[in-house]
């Protein structure tokens, strides 16, 4: 096992050694989705982020527990327990139950995962199932004296807990700057302090998810199944909590506080944080209403995009940046990474055609190999990873062409070294359409069905045409002969 890993650490604020707590065992919690609206193309940045790291973790040797959370309750519009529920809201403009809305959007969530080729989670548990052990760290909370009820209402108490916790640990801010930028209570107000946030909130008549508490029937906070699941499924303390950046402030940070006061101890050893993904350097989000749909651009649907990329040229292009630095959407950047896609994939196809020449290498595959641990030792930084694979395109193409030699040996540590690093860490696979013996093979498939038609064998040919709808192939007959393309 490879113990030269080294990863940023927000709660230390520097790149640490990778030291698990019982290794060979890792135990990482990510937090998933909001399932109340379509995943956009900045949120799969993270979970491709994510996959990443599982990937080389895996890679390495070690054995992974990857929990990561659905949020199917209790995340209201403000994140400071205001507004609306995100889940009610969206139900009644689409006339849905809730759940409805909750299975809608997981399950297109996985799909869009599927198509970029990340692996599923260990355990992907959702907050609805976890009622129970939410309310039972209410109760811990409480009784440890770091929350109080108001009305059917948990708060946890946010300035008992500062006098003896550093509560901004995570993102170094000053409590007085906090102060300052949250508003101030009047006396309508339940709250004590003005950071104190909501456990346990109580239901008004009108809000459908609920459920029975010791405090009167209600709904879970949003911070506090994040630090009921992850205590449940990987312990009081555990080695990696990742999530975008935007997290930190709030949600990360509370559910420290509040891991801190039930458990007396850190949640987790490491706390890795993805960067944004932005549109003409603003972040992508929902609300903002600049948030790309993956579909969109698979399709090449959107207004700002001049084509359709497929979802491996997409992941390889969230995989050209470091995951925590910013990644600037543009047509211009998505062309460059189509390119080297299609580069990468071609030397793979010819990767299997190379023949040992019997001579010593000319070219030095061990060194390489190095590299392409050493870049991912560093960090999971995969853009440095990806130009030592172009170097090993460029000895592929070389060998190919007749002129580099290579010996058997090296030949077969190209091999796996490029199976290993292209398709186990980095997750990215031949997509097929553009490809030779693709396009080769939907000649032959194409002609076969064009002939069953001139002999008026319809069923066979509709057969065909539906054989390969059934796969995302569609076939449309024009004056030029019959075309293809994947929907
Ligand atoms: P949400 O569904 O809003 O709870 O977000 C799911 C995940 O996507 C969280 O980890 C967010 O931090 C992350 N996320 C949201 N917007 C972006 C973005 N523009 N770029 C990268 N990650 C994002
Ligand atoms: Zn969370």
């Amino acid at each position: 096992m490879d113990n030269r890993l080294v990863l940023y650490n927000t709660l230390t604020r520097k790149k640490e050694n990778f030291e698990p707590l019982n290794p060979p065992f890792v135990g990482m919690y990510v937090c998933g989705p909001t399932v109340y609206s379509d995943v956009h193309l900045g949120n799969c940045r993270t979970f491709v982020s994510f996959d990443l790291i599982f990937r080389y973790l895996t890679h390495l040797g070690y054995k992974v527990r990857y929990v990561r959370n659905i949020t199917d309750a209790g995340h209201l519009e403000g994140d400071n327990d205001e507004g609306d529920d995100k889940f009610a809201k969206k139900a009644k403009l689409e006339q849905l139950e809730p759940m409805e809305i909750v299975q809608k959007y997981t399950l297109g969530f996985h799909e869009v995962l599927r198509l970029f080729n990340t692996l599923p989670p260990s355990i992907e548990p959702t907050a609805t199932g976890h009622i129970s052990e939410q309310i039972a760290m209410v109760q811990k909370i409480l009784e440890e004296g770091y929350a109080y009820e108001v009305n059917g209402t948990v708060y946890f108490d946010v300035e008992k807990y500062v006098k003896e916790y550093d509560y901004t640990i995570l993102t170094n801010r000053k409590l007085d700057d906090l102060l300052n930028n949250t508003r101030e209570l009047n006396g309508q107000d339940e709250k004590r302090g003005r950071l104190d946030f909501a456990l346990w909130i109580k239901a008004k008549p009108e809000h459908i998810m609920r459920w029975p508490s010791p405090w009167g029937v209600g709904f879970p906070g949003w911070h506090i199944e994040c630090s009921a699941m992850s205590r449940k499924y990987l312990g009081d303390q555990f080695d990696i909590h990742g999530g975008g950046m935007d997290l930190a402030a709030t949600h990360h940070t509370n559910e420290i506080a509040q891991s801190q006061a039930c458990n007396h101890t850190q949640p987790a050893k490491y706390w890795m944080h993805t960067n944004m993904l932005t549109v003409n350097g603003t972040r992508m989000s929902k609300s903002a209403g600049n948030g790309f749909l993956p579909h969109e651009l698979f399709s090449g649907s959107h207004p700002l995009l001049n084509r359709g990329y497929s979802p491996m040229a997409v992941r390889f292009f969230m995989l050209q940046a470091h995951y925590r630095s910013t990644l600037d959407f543009s047509n211009e950047a998505l062309e460059a990474a189509d390119k080297g896609y299609k580069r990468l994939m071609n030397a793979m196809a010819l990767l299997p055609k190379l023949k040992a020449t019997g001579k010593k290498a000319e070219s030095n595959i061990e060194a390489l190999k190095q590299r392409c641990y050493a870049a991912m030792d560093d960090d999971f930084n995969s853009p440095v990873l990806i130009a030592e694979l172009f170097e090993a395109v460029r000895v592929v193409n070389s060998v190919y062409d007749g002129k580099l030699a290579i010996d058997p040996t090296s030949l077969e540590n190209l091999q796996t070294l490029m199976c290993h690093f292209v398709h186990d860490v980095l997750g990215l696979l031949d997509d097929n359409t553009g490809s030779d013996d693709f396009e080769k093979l939907m000649e032959v498939v194409i002609r076969l069905r064009n002939e069953a038609k001139q002999n008026k064998d319809y069923t066979t040919s509709d057969r065909i045409r539906e054989g390969l709808s059934a796969i995302g192939i569609q076939l449309k007959d024009s004056k030029e002969g019959t075309l293809w393309n994947k929907i």
